[in-house]
């Protein structure tokens, strides 16, 4: 891959070339394969189980996670050296969307190879790896991840489970209880959180078999049902000293760091989880009749369609242009090194924006299609015979668990922010230029050679208006913008419809000259259908910012800038919709 990728958060500052961003298209011969092997296996060994997995048959979730490692499928993430087979983030995007139909089964799957994993990978000592890492990529011995307590969810820093040295120096001794606990009742190996000398935040590796590790009852849960979720109860757990993990007092660097990864993946899962939902909304309204007619015909009904489709296709865009971002990163950091998985994990590190952005925008999709696809149903939405309501309750998690949507949002821009204070964006001068901006009048025109010139325009219009937003937020607030919530969700909303927006117009660009007329139609159409929405959102949530910060005529000069750089002309909207409703009802799938 030679595409050169940008830094973290710099999409806000800098123009993205459409050739450089990575897209499903590119996808290589292999990972096609491997997306092709996990759909077969999910739909030959899980999915025709999955009403059993939702009783609370756990065992066939482990069966299923055996047969995945059994396929490989557990090992993508994993370092050659322990059996693993070190592929890129895109091919571990691909095979956790391809999980995603699975529901239940695929949070076990993401748990496993994310969050249950990467801990091991990245701060495992060899002797660690040697004893641990080949059982867990192979699926013989299976994962969990112990950060959450009954005391402190999202201020995960408070946890209270203590961690002691015993006498003799050769164990831990870990009192304590985690709670909700995703592979809870079955995992053989636990990383658990937990607090040296009641300060120093430490991670550390917990065999099942150990003396004093209790396993909980399983949670009754809304939805993910045939997910185990247990409390772990640490009862003077005697953990060896050996298995301390990286440094004691560290552990919030382990905690955050796998969280990344585990908040793209979760996007990954959502899209899939998407697709798949939409494409059961749509047979179901081609074959349901009301006064005589399919329902699919309403364009009431189509325009849910098009909208599901839309959404589905920015989240794509964005997790395959973010997927691709990172491999590049990656790439560069020389291999074998003893610190390679430090210079790893700091490349991730830096699109921690990017992750959280994707988090909140693909589950929030999820949300939507879900809820469409009950509504497309109708009454049978809301019983359990059809699968539209366990789609739905499925779904609700998603916004809750890697980071609540409120704390992705606020993270935003908080890094966006400690960026530019270490010096590593220009944000401060750029907010500079925006604001000068908004006291010149506007001359544009666009370049009618170009069919992306509304959008192109759009895109760089609303970076504008965030950097304005931005600059002034932090001109009034200084350091006490922290405490700022509601202005700082309202930045993250528009910081993450211009990564959506651009992500889809970058990608629609790149692959529209090669596509056939009529897939250049749908391209064109599903583009025009999310810079219209994303435009609109973004207006909402840069006025709310506006009026939350500014007053008199600072105020009045920034609602016209709302107006001016927020403008979209998105004539043909209701044949696009339309042309999108119509090609879906047609292939009953995702298009693209
Ligand atoms: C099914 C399931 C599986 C899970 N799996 C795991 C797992 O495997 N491992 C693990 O460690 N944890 C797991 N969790 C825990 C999950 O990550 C937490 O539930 C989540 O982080 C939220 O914490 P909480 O439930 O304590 O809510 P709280 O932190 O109490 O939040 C309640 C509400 O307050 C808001 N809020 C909290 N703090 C702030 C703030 N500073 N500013 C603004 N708003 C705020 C939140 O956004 C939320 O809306 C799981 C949870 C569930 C339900």
């Amino acid at each position: 891959m030679d595409r050169q990728a940008l830094q973290g958060s710099e999409y806000l500052v800098k123009q993205s070339l459409a050739e450089e961003v990575f897209t499903p298209e590119d996808f290589s011969d292999e990972q096609r394969q491997i997306a092709e092997t996990t759909t077969e296996f999910i739909e030959n060994e899980v999915v025709p189980h999955l009403e059993e997995i939702d009783s609370g048959r756990f065992d066939l979730v482990v069966q299923g996670m055996k047969k995945a490692g059994e396929l490989g499928l557990l090992m993508i993430d994993g370092p050659e050296e322990y059996g693993g087979l070190e592929l890129d983030k895109v091919t571990s995007m691909l095979a956790a969307e391809k999980i995603a139909p699975s529901g239940s089964f695929s949070v076990a799957y993401a748990c496993h190879t994310g969050i249950a994993t990467l801990p091991l990978v990245y701060y495992g000592t060899p002797a660690q790896k040697a004893q641990y890492l080949e059982k867990i990529l192979t699926g013989e011995w299976l994962g969990a991840y112990c950060l959450t307590e009954p005391g402190s969810g999202s201020d995960a820093l408070g946890a209270r489970a203590s961690a002691t040295l015993s006498e003799d120096g050769k164990y831990y001794i870990l009192n304590g209880t985690k709670q909700f606990i995703t592979n809870g009742s079955f995992a053989d190996l636990y990383t658990v959180f937990a607090q040296v000398d009641k300060t120093k935040f430490t991670a550390f590796l917990v065999e099942r078999s150990f003396e004093g590790l209790v396993v909980g009852n399983e949670e009754k849960k809304l939805g993910i049902k045939g997910s185990s979720t247990t409390q772990i109860i640490l009862d003077n757990c005697k953990v060896p000293v050996a298995n301390l993990l990286g440094e004691i007092g560290k552990g919030h660097k382990i905690a955050f760091n796998v969280l990344n990864v585990g908040r793209l993946k979760l996007g990954a899962a959502v899209l899939g989880a998407g697709k798949g939902a939409m494409a059961v909304g749509i047979k179901y309204a081609n074959e349901r009749k009301q006064f005589n007619t399919p329902i699919a015909q309403f364009g009431a009904i189509g325009e849910k369609v098009a909208d599901m489709q839309a959404g589905l296709f920015a989240s794509e865009s964005m997790i395959y242009r973010l997927s691709g971002m990172i491999d590049n990163q990656l790439l560069t950091i020389p291999k074998g090194g003893a610190d390679y998985y430090e210079h790893y994990q700091k490349a991730i590190e830096d699109y921690s924006v990017e992750c959280a952005i994707i988090k909140v925008f693909c589950s929030e999709v999820l949300a939507t299609v879900v809820d469409e696809v009950v509504q497309i149903h109708g009454g049978y939405g809301f019983t359990a015979e059809y699968p539209a309501e366990r789609f739905y309750r499925d779904e609700r998690i998603n916004r809750i668990f890697e980071g609540t949507n409120e704390i992705n949002r606020l993270l935003i821009p908080a890094m966006i922010l400690r960026k530019s204070l270490k010096g590593e964006l220009p944000l401060q001068k750029e907010a500079m230029k925006a604001f000068e901006s908004l006291m010149t009048p506007s001359f544009e025109e666009l370049d009618a050679s170009d069919p992306y010139a509304a959008e192109k325009l759009l895109v760089q219009n609303l970076k504008t208006l965030f950097l304005i937003l931005a600059g002034a937020a932090v001109q009034k607030h200084g350091e006490q913008l922290q405490h700022e919530q509601e202005m700082l969700l309202a930045a993250a909303d528009l910081a993450i419809e211009i990564f959506a927006i651009e992500s889809s117009l970058l990608r629609v660009e790149k692959i529209a000259g090669q596509a056939s007329a009529e897939k250049r139609g749908l391209l064109q159409a599903v583009l025009k259908s999310i810079a219209f929405h994303g435009a609109e959102r973004a207006a909402t949530a840069a006025k709310r910012g506006a009026f939350y910060i500014e007053e008199g005529d600072t105020l009045t000069m920034i609602l016209s800038g709302v107006r001016r750089f927020t403008r979209y002309d998105a004539a043909g909207l209701l044949p696009a919709k339309r042309l999108l409703a119509a090609a879906a009802n047609e292939s009953e799938k995702y298009l693209f």
